[in-house]
């Protein structure tokens, strides 16, 4: 019983029957993080991390110690030759995998997505379906873009990836870890080590590149650990631990790194310039706290998956399956769930407890979309957030926060709301 929040009995018994069956979930989500942490505080003691790391640096930032020890750091934790982790500099997730998309491919190269459709920012990138056509797409210089979906069964199509890869001119096989916001599953780290090996038999000039956004820290491993050249993300999702206030990361291949920090700035100068204006010591903290960050998410995530299931409704993934992203999908079957839900959940944020959020008409989309968000950070998804677009299969894509304590509540408040107005037993 909480003695500063009311909520219901009935709500009190449900989420206690929701996490009691899901107590082996939670401690297997504990191993995954101690691992990582373990990984995480190896790295920063090999590159004898020190306050110094922590000065600033103006202008054009040559020698700016602390940011190259992020970029060591960064690559140790992959286990990858080299990396480039930036706040403002890399000013988002898809501004992170434009630049890498930019940097390496070339007119007349293929870029061969294999996991179904991607993230729908990079949509305007590739230039997709004559998408922003003139504005400097990849389509626009001539990259191509072919795509292979998964198969009915969630799975990599590996003969028709394998087959796709013949093609000389395909540069880059790209895949998308996460789910996105679509009710498919996540891909396993190990999966995606199987198209690595099938590629890289068949087509040398050939690199594998992850969209990692959502998926780091969610299992022991990362894909540069089982064969892909490059991986990227936002650092307001999983990477910058709820700290890091902008940015994004790149790690993998030195040749393509060093491509990539070319495109950053300039052919030339690379990644050898980059004020960081104060913030090295926000993004070391932030990676330093991105296991445990991580775990506390899933934990979060696993709740919801427990309690809305014994609600009634359909979630994916369900309480006791795998995870390799930090994403929850729970499909609340019509408009007035879904407006409860956010609004309940808003309810139990830090920043904007007192906003009750609205269904709008968002640019892109063609149904309206309701979003909770009252984060420390804006437009962080590490902490608690949701999205819900009004349409078909009415589900709530929601994922994060920075505690599990103050998770499990956010969704507990939710499910309140719902259970107030009636719309649930
Ligand atoms: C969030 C996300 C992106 C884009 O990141 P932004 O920081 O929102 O630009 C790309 N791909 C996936 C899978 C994502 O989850």
């Amino acid at each position: 019983m909480s003695e500063f929040f009311e909520i219901s009995n009935r709500i009190e018994e449900l989420s206690e029957k929701a996490l009691d069956r899901a107590s082996q979930q939670l401690e297997k989500i504990d191993k995954i993080t101690e691992y990582n942490q373990q990984k995480v505080l190896a790295a920063f003691i090999k590159n004898r991390v020190d306050e110094t790391d922590f000065n600033t640096s103006t202008g054009y930032g040559y020698s700016d110690k602390g940011r190259e020890k992020l970029d060591c750091l960064l690559a140790d934790i992959f286990k990858a030759d080299s990396a480039i982790i930036r706040a403002g500099a890399l000013a988002s997730g898809t501004h992170t995998l434009g630049v890498c998309l930019f940097g390496i491919l070339r007119p007349g190269d293929i870029m061969l997505c294999v996991s179904g459709t991607p993230y729908d920012t990079i949509h305007s990138v590739i230039g997709l379906d004559g998408k922003n056509k003139g504005d400097g797409t990849l389509a626009d210089f001539g990259v191509i873009y072919n795509q292979i979906d998964l198969t009915k069964d969630e799975k990599f199509d590996l003969d028709a990836i394998e087959n796709g890869a013949k093609n000389p001119n395909v540069r880059m096989v790209y895949i998308q870890r996460s789910r996105g916001y679509e009710l498919r599953h996540s891909i396993s780290v190990d999966e995606i080590g199987e198209v690595c090996e099938r590629v890289h038999r068949v087509n040398k000039r050939a690199i594998v590149m992850v969209d990692n956004c959502y998926g780091v820290f969610t299992e022991t491993k990362e894909p540069t650990e089982v064969g892909a050249d490059l991986v990227a993300g936002s650092l307001i999702k999983n990477m910058g631990g709820g700290i890091a206030p902008s940015g994004g990361y790149v790690a993998g291949r030195e040749d393509l790194v060093r491509l990539i920090g070319y495109r950053l700035t300039t052919p030339g100068l690379g990644t050898e310039l980059g004020a960081t204006l104060g913030q090295n010591r926000n993004i070391f903290m932030g990676i330093f706290n991105a296991p445990h960050i991580v775990g506390e998410a899933l934990k979060t995530a696993i709740f919801a998956a427990s309690l809305f299931d014994l609600i009634g409704f359909n979630v994916t993934p369900k309480f006791d399956e795998t995870r390799h992203d930090i994403i929850e999908a729970i499909c609340l079957e019509n408009e007035d769930n879904l407006i409860a839900f956010c609004q309940g959940l808003q309810k139990g944020a830090p920043v904007d407890s007192y906003v009750v959020p609205e269904p709008w008409d968002m640019p892109g989309y063609d149904s309206k979309v309701i979003m909770s968000a009252g984060a420390f950070t804006g437009g962080s998804s590490i902490e608690l957030s949701a999205d819900a677009p009004l349409r078909e299969p009415f589900a709530v894509w929601m994922q994060g926060s920075l505690n599990f304590h103050s998770g499990k509540l956010g969704i507990m408040l939710a499910a309140e709301e719902m259970y107030k107005r009636g719309l649930i037993k």
